[in-house]
């Protein structure tokens, strides 16, 4: 019948035809149909016919989730009902194809292929559950309860309390099919069984009953039957992973003990386990141990030399910040602020495959899970290599690998390809392709590569191992994850998939999501053999601690890795990675069709994308720029800046120059600034994001705008996001809420709560409330006041940064501010579990939005969701569970802190999100229920405008108002439906308490009713008018009293205010007491219970009891079920046992627990105190105790609590197992156990310093409320404790750095002692000394504006460089800061330094003493001889000539000298330099620091010229013909004169005229110079030069020294028109002014002075200069207009006339020699963002081409000239671009 069944489905089944089979069986009828209860018997006439007999029943009725819910896909199916998710389906489904290659069938005998698939076509998740159910008991001989546990383990691997005989079984049958994992009940039957099983993680309810008369009930919940009470003999749950049976046959309940005992003993499992592989066994029987050691201790070729990192993509970032903290720390790094960098498929920087893939992750319809806390039921175990047929139960199952965790160590590899142990043998393959089939050659590479896989399997080799080994300069790889994709979906279609293990050998994978991306698409095994070689490289030579062997190396990355797959696999809800690998838990974003079908079959890639070409194009692309043969800028690791923006690196949304254009549109309210501000935001987005993709398309005939909706309603649908108090200052925090407020928009509280006073007292058009109040699973300062004041509340399913995980705020960041407002003791650290740890399916959180909805029936609940596939399926959902608002947030939104793995990898950009959440809800005819808001980087009108035609109604920001606010990146239902409606027993009682609730009375009143599971969230809506009433203080004690007998629904008493006390005669459900706020709560079983039950044995309280309670009591007379008191911060609570993970990430409260515990408990407990009555002395073992200790109960103020409240207990409850303990007191006291935090002891230590040391008073000071500054939020933390403390452990403190030490402002010499002499001022000593500290100023910004457009013009990589200052790293700091800057030790001289007037700091602080530290790293690399000429490799034989040797002559000469070309440098002076020898005094920038610099230049093989003028010693032509390029570097050296009368008088000079002449002669030229001795000197034009002159003049014995401005004198600060980060135009006190002041008692400076006329002495010499004040004043157009004062002429006396007034342009005789186009200021014209002139060949740079600058511009110039000479000359450059990036 079951042949007949299969294959009639697999023939008959085909398209355009519905063809299914209920089922055949003899024994069990299944009625299936898409039905509510009630019609049920409505339908099936059958089930009303009184003759109808039945022993057994399984219904089914479900919240259908399912966009189209079908006939087929109803439940039940054939064997089981299933409520949950199998979050693993496509691996589990792929495994099974690939199974059918191995499986043979006595029974069958060949018509098992008949029986293929096994997994049919278009099932639901629970319809291919029960085909494979339905075949291990058909076909594979297996009992219904042996197939259910093998399909669904219980947490087997970490339990030390599992029976032998159970784990050996779990083991064995773990080698034969991996778990299908996620939250799950499975009910089944085959007509004699009748049976439940929950998965490992118990993440769904189910409650039973057994009577008297012997029937069972079982549900998802109590109080679906009318059972009479005194009928009742036993009342249970299922626990995780646990089987309840029941043999209708024999007529027994077969508790799960008996079920698994039976099962595991039924075949000899032990034995058969003997058979299993472990690498130890395989590393044991290797016969070549000199392999290993050889393979281990290689000598390791330098990283800097090491081709193979740039050939696979890695970057100086990835070795830093992700492999190095994965060596040293054991755990990944953390980042923060999003992710605002390209999706791939619009990258520029040729990413790898991994990064075209994006996470997936839980929400709503399962929940994440917490991999750390919850660790028991995570495993990274798996058996690898043939696996046996399934079908026949055997030792052969166990002949497999058992590989404890996936990755492999060099020596694990060696082992496992050389081993011949028990016959199994390896085959390896080669992943790569010669260079020379060019992009072509990728396909063919992995069609043979598949091929290849395919024969080894058939050959039976037992392991396959796919290696890029001989990737190199001759062969490229092909990607590791294409191959592995390809081969394992190959070897699954050709059904030999199960007769090897796949593992990779690859040098490209390095990080967690590699590694999860490997094995989500089928790796069984990972080498990332160039980490380890890396690592150890470093080590070897000298770059990392001599202590990290190789051995630590790989154990230390191995568990990093291990903590961020297991990280990666529970945001999913997966707990083992056995079901992860090959699940394909990942959407594609940007992928082709081509590329998915071949390598990814079945992954989602919803806008198509790169095909085969791209992909090879830009890994060809990485292998060129890695083996070219001429060294260039290559020759170092690359950073392009994709974790932090770097100028000229990858784009981010957030860069510099976008961010001050808004703030200064934001500051001016400019409409120029705002155009300013667009421009460059829709550049970034363009860049970036798939909206910048997208064009609008308008109608030819525009709309009236007066049809437009207006701005004043627009603004009305925005708000700003959800970032918490603490994560924002609380002032920040405010001043968004109050102008959200104004303007009729929203705030977001953020999950961080908020300080009462802020909605209870609110001040007209002041006020700070926010409108949004969010509830998120941390519960966070959620109580009854809380929810009823708030407009909209929003559940927080996922967070944009970092979505399915959840955080940590350490408590030493816990401020008795943050403490306050989120209801807990200050520095105890607050976790907050992964996003709605309390909402296991669409159930719950429907019930959750009903919870809110009573807590507040004026506000409109909202879900924030964040983008993957199917958000739109899970968003329809979540509007049939009642949301009237869903936020979809992007994946690039959010501030919190995570692994980099987390925020870079998981959830997709809100386009998509937003547009398929739209389209299905409108498909569902669900759109008009809700209103859409979506979120994620949003910032200008066009976002808007797309975000709203893809579906948006509301717009959330969160970024743009807190840059508008000056962050710089540090970084009613309208459908008038009533959609929830209120509990209609609550109105009741609301009626009744009306004088009370109107202060009317305050008599306490007592109310007497019967409840049934019906009724939902009772008392909650009763709270809220409470709450309103009488605020947080709510009403005294016992005002309300309310006595219930019955059974009450899903949160019962959630919120509940205080002065309300209910007390329930019976039992409850899930969720009793969830945020409990002050109130009450009684629980005791029906009186009329037969005498036998006892209490303590049987369940009384569903899951999750008390989650997130701030205060209040509950006592509860028998046993609690999962997760009690999770998160509770302040609930006293008593219970008669509970189940797994009790009192997990607890705050705050007592919690006393007179019976047994599940496992886990106090897993994250950081607050609050248990008391566990331990009889059995089996506690310990069921507890986590990593975060508290464990205690004897003999404290004086712990036995005066625990009696006390034991005597309330036994008077509120009866407990008889209470009253037997205060009967024998204090002998009892014995079996207590304290639990006690560590953090906790260490906070009320502080606390009891200052108060008695009563527990209410502590109670009290958790719930005490101040206000005050915060400093982190719980998703903002780092929550790398150990690190951040090591950090504050240092002497310096980087992280306040900038707070605590002054910025050094002594870097020049002493005024009196520097004035005499010629040598530089700078006062190098001193400045090193204090350079850690200035460094340690940096913070590192997330966008450091010191390298942007405004800051430093190299784009030089400053936070870095002054980090590894601070850490005592000079070596790496210069290897940084030569990446970007040729001559660092000219511009840390003479640079003006436009990055301190970017930097950060310089907004409120001093900046950052950037130019010192810059300087300090060259000046200590030359004194420790780490400066040596480089001398290329290989030359090109191309001439270049550049002409001039400024600073861009030079820094152009050196690139190109470094790219290989013959240089040579033409210089018309007699020295080389320009500007820097003779423009630039000595003082300033000593001339051997210029000699120094052309020695080694001319030692790397650059040819100086002097003393040739081309043009005239030289002809330009002459020069083009014998060179292949010139480069003009000729400056700009035609002064600029002052043609007023009397001009020509003698001593009068240009500026350069007199610094050149005195140089020349310091430097021995033996020359006539110009001379200031004893002259009055008059120096007209300020700037750089002017103040060289004063220097000058005054260091020759100047009598007198003035200087003219004609501008007015700069004010102290910025003007308005000077925003920031542009160069800041202030009054400055530079060299010269300083000395000149010292010597002359003032300021030489005279500003808004206009020279009128040069005074003759008589005998034509200058003796004078009549000038006259002005005064600028604004005139038409805004231009500034000089006008004269009258009367304020004067003369001067001057010997000497020096004019500094800038310069016109560069000489013009070889450009007009040559024809060269010239711009309209007369220098030489090149296209925009080009160096090439109108002449081919010829190229210009510097001032000669962008006009009169500072040298550090020109140096740039001279790079990137230089670059695209190269260009020019070789089709090709590896130079590098600006910012110093390849
Ligand atoms: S070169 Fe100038 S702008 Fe750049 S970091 Fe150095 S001092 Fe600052
Ligand atoms: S130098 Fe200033 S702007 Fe740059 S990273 Fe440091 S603090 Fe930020």
């Amino acid at each position: 019948v079951f042949s007949l069944r299969k294959q009639s489905t697999h023939r008959i089944q085909h398209e355009g035809y519905r063809f299914y089979i209920c089922n055949l069986s003899a024994d069990t009828i299944v009625y299936k149909g898409q039905l509510t209860t009630h019609q049920l018997w409505l339908y099936f006439k059958d089930l009303q016919d009184a003759d109808y007999e039945t022993h057994i029943a399984l219904v089914h009725s479900r919240f259908s989730t399912n966009t189209f819910p079908s006939w087929e896909r109803a439940h039940p199916n054939r064997y089981l009902a299933h409520n949950g998710e199998i979050n693993t389906l496509r691996g589990n489904v792929n495994l099974m194809k690939a199974r059918e290659g191995v499986m043979k069938s006595k029974k069958f005998g060949d018509e098992l292929k008949k029986l293929y698939p096994v997994v049919e076509d278009g099932l639901s998740d629970s319809g291919c559950v029960d085909t494979v159910l339905e075949f291990l008991i058909m076909a594979g001989g297996r009992s219904l309860p042996e197939a259910m546990m093998t399909m669904v383990p219980e947490a087997w691997q970490n339990d030390v309390l599992m029976t032998k005989e159970k784990k050996q079984f779990y083991k064995w049958s773990s080698f034969a099919m991996e778990p299908w994992d996620g939250p799950a009940l499975f009910t089944f039957t085959d007509g004699r069984y009748i049976g439940a099983i929950l998965d490992r993680n118990g993440l769904r309810p189910s409650r039973y009953s057994i009577t008297k008369t012997g029937q069972m009930y079982m549900a998802s919940e109590v109080g679906v039957t009318n059972v009479p009470d005194n009928n009742v003999t036993q009342k249970g749950r299922l626990q995780p992973g646990r089987m309840l049976l029941v043999d209708t046959k024999v007529g027994s309940v077969i508790k799960d003990e008996e079920v698994k005992k039976y099962v595991s003993t039924s075949r000899p499992f032990g034995d058969w386990l003997n058979f299993q592989i472990g690498l130890e066994e395989l590393h044991a029987a290797h016969k070549k141990p000199d392999i290993i050691n050889n393979v281990v201790e290689k000598e390791r070729v330098p990283v800097e030399t090491d081709r193979r990192l740039i050939m696979f993509g890695y970057t100086v970032e990835h070795i830093n910040m992700l492999v190095l903290p994965m060596v040293k720390d054991r755990k990944e790094a953390l980042g923060s602020m999003g992710n605002d960098t390209p999706l791939a498929c619009l990258s520029t920087r040729n990413p790898l495959v991994y990064e075209y893939f994006k996470q997936l992750f839980a929400q709503v319809t399962n929940p994440p899970i917490d991999p750390f806390r919850e660790k028991i039921v995570m495993s990274l175990a798996c058996p690898i290599g043939p696996e046996d047929n399934i079908l026949e139960p055997s030792a052969k199952q166990c002949q497999r690998l058992f590989l404890q965790q996936p990755i492999l160590t060099l020596k694990d590899l060696e082992v496992i390809k050389a081993t011949t142990y028990n016959g199994w043998k390896t085959h390896v393959i080669d992943i790569t392709y010669p260079v020379c089939d060019g992009k072509g050659g990728l396909v063919p590479a992995l069609d043979r590569i598949c091929e290849e896989a395919a024969s080894a399997a058939r050959k039976d080799y037992t392991i396959i191992v796919l290696s890029d080994r001989l990737a190199g300069k001759d062969r490229i790889p092909v990607s590791s994850l294409l191959t592995v994709g390809a081969v394992h979906h190959y070897l699954i279609k050709e059904r030999l998939r199960m007769k090897v293990g796949v593992i990779i050998e690859s040098g490209e994978t390095r990080e967690v999501q590699h590694h999860c991306v490997l094995l989500g698409y089928g790796a069984d095994g990972i080498c990332p053999y160039l980490v380890f070689e890396t690592i150890s490289s470093l080590r070897q030579h000298g770059l990392l601690d001599s202590s990290l062997t190789d051995d630590i190396i790989s154990d230390n990355y191995i568990a990093a890795t291990e903590r961020g797959i297991s990280k990666v696999m529970a945001k999913m809800g997966i707990s083992t990675l056995q079901s992860y690998k090959g699940a394909q838990i990942f959407e594609a974003v940007g992928l082709s069709d081509e590329v998915v079908s071949k390598c990814f079959i079945g992954t989602a890639s919803r806008i198509g994308g790169c095909t085969f070409e791209v992909l090879a194009e830009e890994a060809l692309q990485r292998h060129v720029i890695a083996y070219s043969d001429r060294s260039c800028d290559n020759q170092i690791i690359l950073n392009p800046g994709n974790y932090h923006w770097r100028s000229g690196g990858e784009k981010h949304i957030n860069e510099p120059e976008s961010l001050a254009n808004l703030q200064d549109a934001a500051r001016t309210s400019s409409k120029h600034a705002y155009d300013k501000f667009k421009e460059s935001a829709m550049n970034a987005v363009k860049y970036c994001s798939l909206r910048g993709q997208l064009d609008l398309k308008f109608p030819e005939v525009p709309i009236d705008i007066s049809e437009v909706e207006p701005a004043a309603n627009i603004v009305k649908r925005f708000a700003t996001g959800a970032m918490s108090f603490g994560s924002i200052s609380l002032e920040a925090h405010s001043t968004l809420a109050i102008a959200m407020n104004r303007m009729g928009a929203k705030s977001n509280t953020g999950e961080g709560g908020e300080n009462a006073n802020r909605y209870l007292n609110q001040e007209e058009g002041n006020s700070k409330r926010s409108a949004i109040k969010q509830v998120a699973s941390g519960r966070f300062g959620v109580t009854s006041s809380y929810l009823a004041n708030a407009d909209d509340l929003q559940i927080k399913m996922a967070q944009g940064a970092k979505p399915g995980e959840g955080g940590e705020l350490p408590g030493y960041k816990v401020s008795e501010a943050i403490a306050a407002t989120r209801h807990s003791v200050a520095g105890v650290g607050l976790i907050s579990p992964p996003p709605h740890h309390d909402i296991y399916s669409i159930e719950d959180l429907a019930e959750l939005i009903y919870d809110l909805k009573c807590a507040n029936p004026q506000a409109r609940i909202s879900v924030k969701l964040v983008s993957e596939v199917g958000v739109g399926v899970v968003a329809s959902g979540v509007a049939k569970g009642k949301a009237e608002h869903i936020v979809i947030s992007g994946h690039d939104g959010g501030t919190g802190a995570s692994s980099w793995t987390g925020i870079k990898h998981a959830g997709l950009p809100w386009e998509l999100g937003i547009a398929e959440t739209h389209q299905v809800l409108v498909m569902n005819d669900l759109r008009s229920r809700v209103i859409l808001q979506t979120d994620g980087q949003l910032r200008t009108g066009r976002d808007v405008v797309i975000a709203a035609l893809l579906g948006a109604d509301e717009f959330g920001f969160s970024t743009a108002p807190l840059i508008t606010l000056g962050c710089t990146m540090m970084r009613k239902c309208h459908l008038n439906t009533c959609p929830v409606g209120i509990a209609t027993q609550d109105n009741a009682v609301i009626e009744s308490c009306k004088d009370i609730l109107s202060g009317v009375k305050i008599e306490p009143i007592h109310i007497n009713l019967k409840i049934n599971n019906e009724i939902r969230t009772f008392a909650t809506t009763l709270s809220y008018y409470v709450s309103k009433s009488f605020g947080e203080e709510g009403l005294p004690d016992k005002t309300i009293n309310i006595k219930l007998t019955g059974t009450a629904g899903q949160s019962f008493c959630a919120f509940m205010a205080k002065g309300i006390h209910v007390e329930l005669e019976g039992d409850a459900n899930d969720y009793v007491g969830k945020g409990l706020s002050g109130g009450e709560i009684v629980v005791y079983p029906p009186h009329d219970l037969p005498d036998s039950f006892q209490t303590h044995k049987n369940i009384i309280v569903g899951n999750v009891v008390l989650y997130g309670a701030t205060s209040g009591k509950a006592f509860f007379r028998g046993c609690a079920a999962e997760r009690f008191c999770v998160r509770n911060s302040g609930a006293i609570a008593v219970v008669e046992g509970v189940g797994d993970h009790g009192c997990e990430y607890m705050t705050g409260g007592r919690v006393v627990i007179l019976g047994t515990t599940g496992r886990n408990f106090a897993a994250g407990m950081s607050g609050g105190i248990a008391y566990v009555l331990d009889k059995e002395k089996k506690f310990s073992q069921m507890c986590n105790k990593e975060s508290i200790s464990l205690e004897a109960v003999v404290k004086d103020v712990d036995v005066k609590f625990l009696k006390q409240i034991l005597e309330e207990f036994v008077e509120s409850t009866g407990s008889n197992v209470a009253k037997e303990i205060l009967d024998a007191w204090p002998q009892p006291l014995g079996n207590f156990v304290k639990v006690f935090p560590h953090e906790y002891r260490a906070a009320l230590k502080k606390l009891n310093k200052k108060l008695v040391p009563e527990l209410n008073s502590v109670i009290k000071v958790e719930k005490s409320v101040t206000n005050g500054p915060s400093i982190v939020d719980i998703e903002d933390s780092i929550p790398d404790v150990e690190k951040s403390q090591k950090n504050l452990d240092r002497i310096l403190d980087k992280k306040k750095g900038f707070i605590k030490y002054p910025r050094n402002n002594n870097q020049y010499r002493k005024v009196d002692s520097r004035i005499g002499d010629w040598s530089e001022i700078h006062n190098h000593g001193e400045v090193k000394t204090n350079i850690k500290m200035q460094a340690a100023r940096c913070m590192d910004c997330g966008v450091p504006f010191c390298q942007s457009t405004n800051g430093c013009p190299l784009g030089n990589i400053i936070p870095k460089w002054n980090d590894l200052v601070f850490q005592d790293n000079w070596k790496e700091a210069l290897e940084r800061l030569q990446q970007t800057n040729n001559f660092p030790e000219f511009t840390g001289r003479v640079c003006p330094a436009p990055c301190e007037g970017a930097c950060v700091l310089s907004i409120n602080e001093p900046a950052v003493a950037i130019k010192n530290i810059e300087c300090t790293i060259i000046d200590h690399a030359f004194s420790e001889g780490w400066i040596k000429a480089i001398i290329p490799q290989h030359r090109t034989g191309k001439k270049v000539s550049v002409v001039g040797s400024g600073p861009s002559g030079l820094a152009a000469a050196a690139q190109l000298n470094k790219a290989g070309h013959d240089v040579t440098v033409y210089e018309r002076k007699d020295r080389i330099g320009g500007l820097l020898r003779y423009g630039i005094p000595t003082m300033k920038l000593s001339k051997q620091v210029v000699d120094r610099r052309v020695a080694l230049m001319k030692e790397e093989g650059i040819k100086f010229v002097t003393n040739c003028e081309i043009g005239k010693d030289m002809s330009p032509h002459s020069l083009l013909n014998e060179s292949d390029a010139i480069i003009l570097c000729l400056g700009s050296t035609l002064p600029r004169n002052l043609p007023i009368p009397g001009h020509n008088l003698e001593g009068i000079h240009f500026a350069m005229e007199f610094l050149e002449g005195w140089q020349k002669n310091q430097m021995g030229n033996n020359n006539v110079y110009l001379d200031a001795k004893d002259k009055d000197v008059i120096v007209i034009g300020g700037g750089d030069t002017g103040c060289d002159c004063i220097g000058t003049s005054l260091r020759m014995g100047a009598k007198s020294i003035t200087t003219f401005e004609i501008l007015d004198e700069p004010p102290v600060g910025r003007a308005e028109n000077n925003p920031w980060p542009t160069w800041p135009r202030i009054f400055r006190v530079d060299y010269g002014h300083e000395e000149s002041k010292l010597k002359f008692g003032e300021d030489p400076r005279h500003f808004c002075i206009l020279s009128e006329q040069f005074l003759d002495d008589g005998n034509g010499h200058v003796k004078g200069i009549k000038a006259q004040r002005i005064k600028w004043t604004k005139g038409v157009g805004g231009r500034f207009e000089m006008k004269k004062i009258e009367g304020t002429e004067r003369i001067f006396p001057a010997d000497m006339v020096l004019i500094a007034m800038g310069f016109l342009g560069p000489e013009n005789s070889i450009i007009n020699e040559l024809k060269l186009n010239q711009d309209p200021r007369s220098n030489i014209q090149t296209p925009e963002g080009t160096y090439l002139s109108s002449m081919n060949k010829v190229f210009a740079a510097g001032d000669c081409r962008r006009g009169q600058s500072l040298v550090v511009h020109a140096i740039n110039e001279g790079r990137q000239a230089a670059r695209q000479v190269d260009l020019f000359l070789m089709g090709e450059t590896s130079l590098a671009g600006p910012g110093g990036v390849i």
